[in-house]
């Protein structure tokens, strides 16, 4: 497993995490098989947005013994009072729920409190503006958390949440066809997949580009749902692409947003959390998803995807980091974040290794002025 730091927390999660949904309704035995095929694989971290007794109890005894080896998402107004799934935003209902969590698990802390569903501008004020805000931090004062989150799916909001500058991290939907719709889409207009088509633009929507740069930038880490977009783009006929993905081609785009720390893939079985986990042994090229999406730019053409598919550079220059971090410095010149410095410090090669071959240019199927950005690095980061 590859892990990755989430934000300032300074907590490491693995690339690759196991959403919880799959679980719920399933007998102890199966959630105990895949539970412990993820923990076995490497994988640390688990999101437990299910609001069920019983799917609670089967996690926390399946974990038993190993709460040290798990980094739990516990979710802050997941109810099941009205339906399956229902958000509260009562505090006393949200304290409820999220207490009978640390009980129905068996442990005493949750090691990230997410805000469960924030979407709309009601969602937001319902949160950010009540004392289920001033409930989170209490918790975190307390250690009964030990960092505050929310998960979104609207990139809008996103960025309201992160500019609070109260959230360690988001549970964002992020996969290419999310990304080429409409910033405020309705997630359950994006799950239906007739909707969805009829949502797709021809276009990556600037607006969710930006927010993952924001994350990078701020140090708010990303965690990822809806990775396989409910398997419509592993599907010929439900994705709205040309042709279908491979599992490990959208774990590796979502990886390669920037923010990005890991992605929660819902397993139905053990032989799934493996298939998942496969995304670590595949080549580059097994992993490139830039000939799915290179028809798909519209006006956002020019614009580095990250994908590296124009590599290789013979200065072995990795175009798709160095452009990552140009791309944030760029967000805020005056400043940028210390953080970014030393990462970008820290690879290999820089835009000054740069011989201008123009290798790169020739194969980037996203027509991105590479030269040109390799000596806007330099200027930037001296070097
Ligand atoms: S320059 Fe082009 S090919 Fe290279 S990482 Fe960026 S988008 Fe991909
Ligand atoms: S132009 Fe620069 S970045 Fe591109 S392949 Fe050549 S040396 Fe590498």
């Amino acid at each position: 497993m590859l892990y990755r730091t989430i934000g300032k927390t300074g907590i490491s999660a693995g690339v690759i995490g196991l959403g919880g949904g799959y679980l719920d309704d399933k007998p102890y035995a199966e959630v105990e098989g895949i539970i412990g095929a993820a923990l076995d694989q490497g994988i640390n971290l688990l999101d437990v947005f299910m609001p069920g007794k019983a799917v609670r109890n089967h996690i926390g005894r399946a974990i038993r013994g190993k709460r040290d080896k798990v980094l739990i998402q516990g979710h802050i107004g997941s109810t099941d009072i009205h339906e399956q799934n229902d958000v509260s935003r009562d505090l006393e209902t949200c304290k409820k729920y999220f207490e009978s969590l640390l009980v129905d698990l068996n442990t005493d802390y949750i090691d990230f409190g997410m805000f469960f569903f924030v979407d709309t501008p009601k969602d937001f004020s319902d949160v950010f503006e009540s004392g289920l805000l001033t409930y989170a931090q209490d918790l975190k004062k307390k250690g009964i958390i030990r960092a505050i989150g929310a998960s979104c799916h609207n990139s809008v909001t996103a960025r309201r949440i992160v500019e609070t500058g109260v959230v360690d991290l988001i549970m964002f939907s992020v996969n290419p066809a999310f990304d080429m719709t409409p910033a405020e889409s309705d997630i359950y207009e994006l799950l239906d997949e007739v909707k969805l088509k009829q949502n797709f633009k021809l276009q990556i929507e600037p607006t969710r580009a930006a927010l993952y740069r924001l994350c990078e930038q701020r140090e708010v880490g990303i965690t990822v749902m809806k990775t396989l977009c409910a398997g419509k783009l592993l599907s010929k006929d439900l994705t709205p692409f040309s042709r279908p993905m491979t599992i490990a081609q959208c774990i590796h785009y979502a990886l390669t947003r920037p923010g990005v720390v890991s992605t929660l893939i819902g397993c139905k079985s053990p032989q799934e959390v493996l298939e998942a986990v496969g995304y670590l042994d595949k080549t580059e090229a097994e992993r490139d998803y830039s000939t799915i999406i290179e028809n798909y730019q519209g006006d956002f053409r020019g614009n580095c995807m990250y994908c590296n598919h124009c590599l290789p550079c013979p200065s072995f220059i990795d175009v798709a980091a160095v452009t990552k971090f140009l791309d944030i410095a760029a967000l805020n010149q005056k400043r940028i974040p210390p953080t970014v410095v030393q990462h970008y410090q820290a690879l290999d090669k820089h835009g000054s290794d740069c011989i201008s071959c123009g290798n790169c240019e020739k194969r980037c199927p996203f027509s991105v002025p590479v030269i040109q950005n390799m000596k806007r690095a330099v200027d930037f980061f001296g070097q």
